[in-house]
């Protein structure tokens, strides 16, 4: 049975919304799952992401290991109980990192990755078809990741949600090494799948990735190659695209030959707006991305302005006189404090920590509101028609913390 129950689909596209079921808790789909990925939503408490309208978080395998390292967190009770957030996680493989050293420094346009990650990361000494030796970030020390690694790393987690260990291929590889790559990353997918099912924790959800950079014929392949074995849920990964139009083709490649596939859907990597209304319609159940805490890091604002990619950056010197909030119309705790621009402006020259919390919660109180409001107009089948109205610039209405449909069956939780 799928760990997601869909309650409702969308007539005019591939949308659908429900509930999906973990070890920890119930998270309600379609949603977005803000990093926490070295243990914590950067600034905030749990509580405070939890009261933003949060069911889950998501946790870096790669940063976890290195630094505290999983045993430490498996004596401290796991990573829920060490970062004290007692409802879903989601932990990546580390894949991603350890692939952003191998293949350089490529920057993705798409997912805004930073040009200098393979600095950042350290350095990779070798791959091959058993894992990937690498350099610390850390200390300098060899390290070396397999499949195996991964899931041991996730089972001593004890994440809900574990992703397999994969090739994450970069934009600009040619097509021969990504369909050499893709069949290694199915290999993986067995030899994490193998290790689970021996070793992995109870209850944890299994999601195989899909691969397959930016041809079609790849990409459906890996999807069928990954929905033929028996994952708990689908991820699709890798390089979606030079443009938001071919990732919209990439994923919904993918989601196309999914087809009925009742198995929770997670896009890694794609946060922006847009990309979370198309992706919903493409029928994604879960997405992550660094974007909405980022930016708020970086004294960008979420505001409905679809002409200036729903961003307002107060950091800019036009914003020093003003006495706007930082949304005109916003409920998040943030701006119903009354916190003016002009101040916000202010605080981030002053690099004051404040700033940084303020935005972090009004961005994603923004996108909370934004998937709640998705999530009830799937309900109510108004998709397409609000879909519309949140494209040219309507304010996010949904309520994710009290208003859900009513016929939504009750939500377990944590104690
Ligand atoms: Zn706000």
């Amino acid at each position: 049975m799928s760990a997601l129950q869909i309650l409702h689909r969308d007539p005019g596209s591939q949308a659908r919304a429900g509930i999906l079921r973990t070890g920890h808790g119930d998270v309600r789909t379609p949603a977005f799952v803000p990093l926490a990925t070295k243990g914590t939503v950067k600034g905030l408490e749990p509580r405070e992401v939890a009261a933003l309208g949060y069911d889950m978080v998501l946790g870096n395998t790669f940063h976890l290991m290195l630094d505290p390292g999983p045993d430490l967190v498996e004596q401290f009770g796991g990573l829920h109980e060490f970062m004290r957030w007692s409802s879903p996680i989601i932990t990546d493989s580390g894949g991603f990192q350890v692939f952003s050293m191998g293949h350089g420094t490529v920057a993705d346009e798409i997912k805004g990755r930073a040009a200098s990650g393979a600095d950042r990361l350290g350095r990779v000494l070798s791959i091959d078809e058993d894992g990937v030796r690498f350099r610390s970030y850390v200390d300098g020390s060899e390290k070396y990741m397999a499949p195996e690694t991964s899931m041991e790393v996730q089972a001593a987690l004890g994440s809900d949600l574990a992703l397999v260990f994969d090739e994450c291929t970069p934009f600009n590889i040619d097509r021969d090494y990504t369909a050499r790559s893709t069949e290694r990353t199915h290999r993986w997918l067995n030899r994490c799948l193998s290790w689970h099912a021996d070793h992995g924790p109870d209850g944890q959800l299994v999601y195989g990735i899909i691969q397959g950079g930016v041809h079609e014929d790849l990409r459906i392949e890996s999807t069928l190659q990954v929905a033929a074995r028996p994952v708990d849920g689908i991820a699709i990964g890798g390089s979606l695209g030079a443009d938001k139009p071919q990732m919209y083709d990439v994923v919904g490649w993918a989601t196309a030959a999914l087809g009925d596939d009742a198995r929770p859907r997670h896009l890694l990597g794609i946060g922006d707006v847009d990309d979370l209304i198309r992706g919903v319609e493409l029928g994604i159940d879960t997405f992550d991305c660094a974007m909405p805490t980022r930016l708020g890091r970086h004294g960008v604002a979420l505001v409905p302005d679809p002409g200036k990619r729903w961003r307002v950056d107060l950091t800019a010197a036009r914003w020093k006189l003003s006495q706007e909030p930082i949304m005109e119309g916003c409920p998040c705790p943030s701006c119903e404090s009354g916190f003016t621009r002009g101040y916000l402006r202010y605080l981030l020259r002053q690099r004051e920590l404040t700033a940084v919390r303020l935005l972090t919660v009004h961005n994603l109180a923004f996108l909370a509101r934004l998937m709640a409001d998705l999530r009830g107009a799937i309900a109510a089948g108004t998709l397409a028609e609000r879909a519309a109205a949140l494209r040219a610039g309507a304010l996010p209405r949904g309520a994710p913390t009290s208003v859900e449909p009513a016929e939504l069956p009750e939500l377990r939780r944590q104690p």
